[in-house]
């Protein structure tokens, strides 16, 4: 209910922006017929023309009477309807032309007794007429006109009941006393229809208001009907939000009403975690957790905001932002929502987000809808760099980040193509046991010679190849590969190999890696698999499965890049990790100082107290493995040693360093 409250305060009617699709609200009938009823009366009857050719004729006609006649109370009566009509005219244009519809019940009270007095004054002057004239041509042209414009102000203010049937009166009864006075037997019979007459005329305009009263009701049902069927097709079910369909119109609506000082702002937030969530607890708690979220949204986002479900655990926000600081500010509202601990079957759950933020480029209205679709790209692009960033992270768009995409698209391409041609190797390079000096593992690394751009980094492609999904082939690779090399080596020479947190959210991740060991007949306990703190932003369970059913097949864990993340020391204590390998900015670089002294310090207390191993990488100078292993590193690994060999280098090392019986570090 609450939601439902909040949601609302922030909504208007479709299409008009609003927080969420209006919710269908069947409206009684007894309510829209009165409502059409009061809007015909309004209406029906401003009609400016017909009511000034009525007022013309009968003015014209008034005074042909007094001139025929001489009489001046008909002068007086032709100047009274003249004045009447004009003003009720006048009355009558404003309450058309009021642009809002909406004029004030004064005026529209002044134009009723405008329509009483003219009634009143057609009326009376057919009666003095009839009963100063006498029958002859004045009485038929006065008294005819009565009549007849009586029947038109029935059709012309059907829709007030009320009105027509006092301005017949007004119209009819002088002549109808005048004729009963009089001796006439023609005019006494003439009387004695007037009431009939007067009667079937009410009854027409009766019937006219309930036909058109129906009619309008009709179309409006109609049409109530269709934006119920746009509404449903355009929300989102689950959320109570609009869907991808109904966002793009809903977002372009916020657009077009953008003050001349305000930005569009386009925001994709991306929920952590929800898919564990779903497996955890059910889907009817992920569901319960996306509504909530809304509701938290809701609560969070500017008045006016749209707000959607772009299917899965991503919500969309469009809103108008006046200030670059207002975009940041809501992120940050955003964010903390997110981290608020949700409670699902009476647990408390944590999720997060991160966030892609787009603004539009120019101040003022955003008009075409392509506009809002080019802000969604973008925004989106601005939320996966977020989710590479890592947990709670919001990014902004930036054109490099399209620039980046388009060479990120042609990479992967060439990779696809790549791995068919088998441009790509895997090199080896050595992690030297800091005490002894001698080779204790390599590590895989992977290498592309590009025909035309040379060597590429595995930093320029591997991305490319995680985010489009390549990794999970070329990971198997070379897994394949370096455990075929590893398995040349002598038995106490381990493999660590580099996996990415797409590899081991793959289904049958575990068994890719058990049967290229089984393959290439490599004992499990040689091989450790480094990950980095990456791999826990997301998905804690499926790792775990993962990690859990490696490390009990015996392969060893390595958490790689320690210092890079934020909140490593978790990870540390939660998962079965067996090394940690210290990231190069704390040996070289310009961070480097006593306090990454003080790090390393604390790293491999840490790691001596729970019996890990701690490696620290790109040692480049004797000074700095001084350093290390001063420091307590029990592993190292780096230039100095040697940079990424082929395999048959990397057994050529390992050949040197038992033939010659020493440690490589001298050999360097
Ligand atoms: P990483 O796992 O931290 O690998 C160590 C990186 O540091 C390697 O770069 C290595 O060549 C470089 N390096 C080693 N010693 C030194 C040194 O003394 N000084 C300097 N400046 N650098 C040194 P590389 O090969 O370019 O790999 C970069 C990253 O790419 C790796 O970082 C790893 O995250 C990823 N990667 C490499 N191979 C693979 C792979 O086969 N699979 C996956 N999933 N990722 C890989
Ligand atoms: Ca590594
Ligand atoms: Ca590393």
């Amino acid at each position: 209910m609450t939601r439902q409250k909040t949601l609302r305060d922030k909504s208007f009617e479709y299409p008009v922006p609003s927080a969420g699709p209006a919710t269908v609200s069947p409206e009684t009938t007894e309510a829209s017929k009165a409502a059409v009823e009061s809007g015909l009366a309004q209406s029906l009857h401003v009609q400016p023309m017909t009511l000034a050719i009525g007022a013309a004729a009968a003015v014209i006609l008034t005074g042909i009477a007094a001139l025929s006649s001489g009489e001046k109370s008909l002068f007086v009566m032709a100047g009274l309807i003249a004045l009447t009509a004009t003003v009720k005219l006048v009355v009558g244009l404003v309450l058309r032309y009021r642009d809002d519809g909406q004029p004030g019940a004064g005026l529209r009270t002044t134009y009723l007794v405008l329509a009483i007095l003219l009634a009143a004054f057609i009326g009376l002057s057919a009666g003095l007429t009839l009963h100063l004239t006498g029958p002859g041509y004045a009485t038929l042209l006065v008294v005819g006109f009565a009549t007849g414009i009586s029947s038109g102000i029935a059709m012309r203010h059907a829709a007030n009941q009320a009105l027509v049937i006092s301005q017949l009166l007004l119209c009819v009864t002088p002549t109808f006393v005048v004729c009963l006075l009089s001796s006439s037997w023609e005019l006494h019979a003439y009387a004695a229809l007037l009431p009939l007459l007067t009667m079937a005329m009410v009854g027409i305009a009766r019937d006219l208001k309930t036909r058109l009263t129906d009619q309008i009701m009709a179309s409006e049902r109609q049409a109530k009907v269709v934006r119920d069927v746009q509404l449903q097709a355009g929300s989102d079910p689950v959320s109570g939000l609009w869907n991808r369909t109904g966002f793009i119109d809903a977002a372009a609506a916020v657009g077009r009403t953008l003050r001349a000082n305000e930005r569009m702002g386009l925001l994709w937030v991306d929920l952590h975690r929800f898919r564990t969530v779903n497996d955890t607890y059910g889907h009817d708690a992920g569901d319960r957790l996306l509504r909530e979220f809304a509701m938290r949204l809701g609560e969070v986002a500017p008045r006016n905001a749209v707000l959607a479900r772009y299917g899965g655990d991503d919500f969309l926000i469009a809103c108008a932002l006046d200030t670059p600081s207002a975009a940041e500010t809501l992120c940050k509202n955003i964010i903390a929502q997110s981290n608020r601990p949700f409670r699902l079957n009476g647990e408390r759950v944590e999720v997060g987000a991160c966030i892609g933020v787009a603004l539009s480029a120019q101040i003022g209205p955003v008009m075409p809808t392509a506009e809002i679709e080019t802000l969604l790209r973008q925004a989106d692009l601005a939320g996966y760099n977020a989710r590479l960033a890592g947990r709670s992270e919001t990014r902004f768009f930036s054109p490099e980040m399209s620039r980046a995409q388009t060479r990120s698209r042609e990479l992967e391409a060439e990779l696809r193509a790549a791995i068919q041609k088998d441009e790509l190797s895997v090199y080896f390079q050595p992690i030297i046991d800091l005490s002894s000096g001698k080779i204790r593992a390599f590590e895989a690394l992977v290498r592309w010679f590009h025909p035309e751009k040379g060597e590429l980094r595995p930093d320029q492609f591997i991305p490319v190849a995680e985010k489009s999904g390549l990794i999970i082939t070329l990971g198997n690779w070379i897994t394949h590969t370096a455990a075929r090399a590893c398995a040349t080596w002598p038995d106490h020479i381990g493999l660590a190999v580099n996996l990415s947190p797409a590899q081991i959210r793959a289904p049958g991740a575990a068994l890719g890696v058990k049967a290229a060991l089984h393959k290439a007949g490599l004992d499990p306990s040689r091989l450790e698999l480094e990950v980095t703190e990456m791999l826990f932003v997301d998905d804690d369970d499926n790792t775990r499965h993962f990690m859990d059913e490696m490390a009990a097949a015996g392969v060893r864990f390595a958490l790689d890049d320690f210092g890079t993340g934020t909140t490593s020391l978790k990870y540390i204590s939660q998962f079965p990790f067996h090394t940690i390998k210290v990231d190069r900015s704390f040996i070289s670089g310009p961070q480097i100082g006593p306090k990454s002294d003080a790090i390393i310090r604390a790293v491999t207390e840490m790691g001596a107290t729970l019996g890990m191993d701690v490696c620290a990488e790109g040692l480049e100078t004797a000074e700095q493995v001084d350093m290390v292993r001063d420091a307590g590193c029990t592993l190292g690994q780096g230039y100095y040693y040697s940079r990424a060999l082929p395999d048959h280098m990397a057994a050529k090392l390992l050949d040197e360093e038992r033939d010659l019986g020493r440690p490589l570090a001298a050999s360097a």
